[in-house]
């Protein structure tokens, strides 16, 4: 084995690389450019070099410079991650020249598969299936639109050389072929730097899932099992999951073995990925090989135990495959989500700077985090906005939704945009949830993953109360059925009380509405009051979050997805994300509190729940504050007229930080 490599990459991936280095005692060299100077993968690393200015074609794309590091520091051999030079035949030939190995298939595999057209033309010869089209030579405009519409509409143009979803144009018609190829040609010579393309059929409601495989320096080959990668936005990947839903033993095997024939046909050794198209009937073909480690691997991980770097380290330090197929096993279900510094509701822009705040959910067994960054680091516009790699593992694909759900409810970056929202939204809509998947969902589901701003009706407030108080009631119950008396009166949540009829209220907001409904307990039922309106409310709530409500004289049907403080209600084709704010009010009580009242701890204004100068009763919600991953309501001590506010949502407030003006009335 290796006592020492050199890791060409940078970000999440080097820090992962580095993790499974140390745990093997081999020490470990970064690499880094100027605008790298303080990030993780650095101070992790046993040594760093700084290697050029931040232009990634000025430093981490240069390979005798890097070439030249691993010499100076007596790395033996060098991991490229994935991006940046991984996918470089010519790289990983200087390597083998220079004497170091690269830990990665031979340059002849990478050149086999680095063109989509060649390799097609490669797999046919294998036998491996592949998605109706035409992948040869001809570029002729006039060839190319026949080759269309023999191949019959929709089809796709993709640029040959291309990756990261770019350079690819869904036609629909005859008459937009020419116009389509064009511009899809002049993207593919300004990205790639070859405008060859390959026209396939485009595959209706189609599911992206890949196959892992692995193979050695002795002729060995496996795979380990397959990842649905279908939840895209423009062809990028945005949830993956291992294993894919509704996939059969038969199909995986032949998926499988479908993939080894790819990696033989070329001679593959190394960890590489083998991307099929698949119908929602199950029939699927071959459309590239990544030669490299995946972003998405530790779903794979998950759900085999077993360390994909460290294979790659086993297999280029010369040591046969550690397992066979027949001990490779699946072990329950695993769900990737990637946390982008981005911005959903302007196109998913990327965003930059600093990191005020980061605080991802505790790691644990199940919930696993790979990230390049630390509160207080800065995402720069230099490189790919990626802030983290969130992973969870279930028994199965619920119980791994669910903690998902709840990690992401955890998940809180300040101080640039970033999906987390959004990606809260996306793992909550139902038919994510019961596993509806094609790459269209993200954009079929838009309603509900975009919700505009507008006001919120009446009924969404009231079912989210509702729901949480058939929530509270299912604990109630679950806890009196393991308690020793479970009929005991004291134990009915009824709101019946020794003074009388209780009235209780529940605080929810969205953005920077707040809104408490008032909440009465009447014979089979609640009496919910929103403003001025009061309905009888009573219902039911369903494993899968579905809500059947009966309000007033209507009956109605909805999903409440609870997660944290997170209250996703879909109603109407239409969701809304609101947040439960404790019921714990702390503001102080009586006079001690005249002139202002102060925050309890430190934390973030989210928003302001009344105009300034509105008279208010005795623990209205005046103010929410985001403080130690909750938020809380600042609520009046007695009835009395908010003279001012001092702060605005966004702002952060010390501890003892005075928010408003408060004056006590008669
Ligand atoms: P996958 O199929 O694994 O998602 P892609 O084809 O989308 O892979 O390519 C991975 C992308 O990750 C590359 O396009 C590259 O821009 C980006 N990338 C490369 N290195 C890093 C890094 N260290 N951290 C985050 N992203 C990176
Ligand atoms: P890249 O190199 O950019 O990753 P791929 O060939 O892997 O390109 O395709 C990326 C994505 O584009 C796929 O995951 C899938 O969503 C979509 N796609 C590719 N080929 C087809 C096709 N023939 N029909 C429909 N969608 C396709
Ligand atoms: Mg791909």
């Amino acid at each position: 084995m290796f006592k020492k490599i050199l890791i060409a990459n940078r970000g999440e991936i080097a820090c992962r690389v580095i993790k499974t280095a140390r745990s093997m005692g081999i020490a470990t060299v970064a690499v880094y450019s100027e605008a790298d100077a303080n990030a993780r993968h650095v101070r992790l690393a046993d040594e760093a070099v700084l290697i050029g200015p931040p232009a990634a074609r000025e430093s981490y794309l240069v390979a005798d410079r890097i070439l030249e590091v691993a010499k100076q520091t007596g790395a033996e051999a060098i991991h490229p991650g994935y991006g940046f030079l991984s996918e470089n035949e010519d790289f990983a030939e200087a390597c083998q020249k220079a004497g170091v190995v690269f830990i990665g298939p031979p340059a002849s595999a990478i050149r086999a598969m680095g063109l989509k057209s060649a390799s097609k033309a490669l797999m046919e010869k294998a036998q491996v299936p592949l998605t109706p089209g035409y992948h040869g030579e001809n570029q002729d405009p006039g060839f190319l639109a026949t080759q269309a519409s023999t191949i019959g509409y929709p089809v796709l143009i993709k640029a040959s050389a291309g990756g990261g979803g770019k350079g690819m144009r869904r036609v629909d018609r005859a008459e937009d072929f020419e116009a389509a190829l064009v511009s899809c040609k002049r993207e593919a010579i300004n990205a790639f730097g070859d405008d060859d393309v390959l026209v396939e059929k485009y595959i209706l409601k189609p599911r992206h899932i890949e196959i892992q495989v692995f193979g050695d320096m002795r002729g060995n080959c496996v795979y380990l099992f397959e990842r649905d990668c279908s939840v895209q936005r423009r062809h990028q990947k945005v949830l993956e999951e291992a294993p894919a839903p509704g996939m059969t033993a038969e199909r995986r095997a032949a998926m499988g073995l479908a993939a080894v024939e790819a990696a033989k046909a070329v001679g593959y050794v190394g960890a590489g990925t083998v991307e099929f198209i698949s119908t929602q009937d199950g029939q699927f073909y071959f459309m590239e090989m990544n030669t490299r480690l995946q972003v998405e691997h530790p779903v794979t991980e998950m759900i085999t135990g077993l360390d994909l770097v460290e294979w790659q380290l086993r297999v280029a330090s010369g040591e046969p495959l550690p397992l066979t197929q027949e001990q490779l096993e699946i072990n329950g279900h695993a769900m990737e989500a990637r946390i982008y510094a981005e911005d959903p509701d302007r196109g998913f822009l990327p965003s930059t700077g600093r990191l005020v705040h980061l605080s991802p959910p505790p790691e644990t067994d199940h919930v696993r985090v790979d990230t390049g960054v630390e509160q207080g680091d800065e995402i720069t516009p230099h490189y790919d906005p990626m802030i983290a790699k969130l992973i969870v593992w279930g028994s199965d694909r619920r119980q791994a939704l669910a903690r998902m759900r709840q990690a992401l409810a955890q998940y809180r970056v300040v101080g640039v945009s970033n999906n987390v929202d959004f990606l809260a939204r996306l793992v909550a809509v139902p038919s994510f949830a019961n596993a509806q998947l094609d790459t269209g969902l993200i954009e079929r589901e838009q309603a509900l993953l975009f919700p505009v701003a507008g006001e919120v009706p009446a009924d969404v407030w009231m079912l989210a109360a509702l729901a949480e108080l058939l929530r509270e009631q299912r604990l109630a119950d679950k806890k009196a059925m393991q308690s020793a008396d479970p009929h005991s009166p004291w134990r009915a949540l009824d709101g019946w009380r020794l003074n009388g009829r209780a009235g209780r209220r529940l605080v929810f907001r969205f953005g920077d509405v707040v809104q408490e409904v008032g909440i009465e307990a009447v014979p089979g039922g609640h009496r919910l009051q929103v403003g001025s309106l009061q309905i009888v409310a009573r219902g039911s709530l369903g494993v899968d979050s579905e809500l059947q409500a009966q309000l007033g004289d209507r009956r109605v049907r909805a999903v409440v997805v609870a997660s944290g403080e997170r209250r996703q209600v879909f109603f109407e084709g239409r969701a809304w994300p609101l947040s439960l704010v404790d019921t714990l009010h702390v503001g102080g009580a009586g006079e001690e509190v005249e002139g202002g009242l102060r925050a309890p701890m430190p934390g973030k204004v989210i928003a302001l729940a009344v105009e300034p100068g509105a008279q208010v009763e005795k623990g209205a919600a005046l103010l929410v504050l985001e403080a130690m991953k909750m938020e809380h309501t600042i609520s009046a001590p007695r009835k009395g007229i908010v003279k001012a506010f001092r702060f605005q949502p966004g702002d952060q407030v010390t501890d003892g930080a005075e928010l408003l003006d408060f004056e006590g009335v008669e």
